[in-house]
């Protein structure tokens, strides 16, 4: 950390952390890293070791057998660019990391089994898309839309009850952005024991993207990946900046969204 951010820190710390107890805000100056160093934090370990090997048994179950995305910490949920791989945010690593994002925050995203079983279905259709190299053809724009040119999935207003969507994680994510939606799409046709075909047979452009990615995950399905090269965007393990510049930056890019989005709704 250099002079700049412990300066910052410091003031952060003692104007938004005073609602964290004692013993969670002496966590906060730590680097990321070295706090989940201290923790022993690993994703080779219980809890999220069961998840992770659920995920792939569910990959296998639906016919994708050559797909195990190497899952990691990262900052947040995301799947890097290109990568067949899956990062998790840091704070699943341990009960008083998810109590700090708790109650700065106001959630924990895969805080809960089921939250955690979409989250990892959803960025495990990322990780098809990059470790096939899915193309963009014709037939995957007419059904997914062209590339809007911004990724800002933060930022959207849906319409709640759009026939062309699938719904799986909250907000009516599949509406962020195309990749979204093809990786909610996704998340949906590998989730065990759901008839699709009967739940969205009154959504038939959501029907639609089903049947299309069905047909991707069958020609596939039996083919090893294009690309293996796993490159840690964003690992946590490496982050040098504290716990509290950590959420710094993160509180003041929510809030930013925010005022975006009221501005969005207001003029839409
Ligand atoms: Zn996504």
């Amino acid at each position: 950390m250099n002079s700049g951010e412990r300066v910052t820190v410091k003031r952060e710390s003692t104007a938004n952390f005073s609602r964290l107890p004692a013993r969670l805000r002496r966590l906060m100056n730590e680097r990321i890293c070295d706090v989940l160093w201290m923790m022993r934090a690993s994703t080779a370990q219980a809890p999220v070791k069961r998840y992770v090997e659920n995920l792939y048994e569910e990959l296998a179950g639906a016919g994708l057998r050559n797909l195990r995305p190497e899952v990691y910490f990262g900052n947040e949920w995301f799947s890097p660019g290109g990568v067949p791989a899956i990062a998790m945010p840091f704070y699943l690593a341990h009960d008083d990391l998810r109590e700090i994002e708790l109650l700065l925050t106001g959630s924990v995203e895969g805080g809960t089994p089921s939250a955690m079983r979409k989250l990892l279905r959803h960025e495990a259709g990322h990780s098809f898309d990059h470790g096939y190299r899915i193309p963009r053809d014709f037939q995957w724009r007419s059904t997914f839309g062209r590339d809007p040119g911004v990724y800002r999935p933060e930022v959207y207003v849906p319409d709640v009850l759009s026939p062309d969507h699938v719904t799986h994680l909250p907000g009516h994510y599949a509406q962020a952005h195309p990749d979204e939606d093809f990786a909610e799409t996704f998340a949906v046709a590998i989730t065990p024991e759901m008839d699709w075909e009967s739940k969205y047979r009154n959504r038939p452009g959501a029907l639609r993207k089903l049947r299309f990615v069905r047909s991707l995950i069958r020609r596939h399905g039996s083919q090893g990946l294009r690309e293996k090269t796993i490159v840690r965007t964003s690992d946590a393990s490496r982050m040098r900046i504290s716990l509290a510049r950590h959420y710094e930056v993160r509180l003041m890019n929510e809030a930013r969204w925010e005022r975006q989005l009221r501005r969005l709704a207001a003029s839409s």
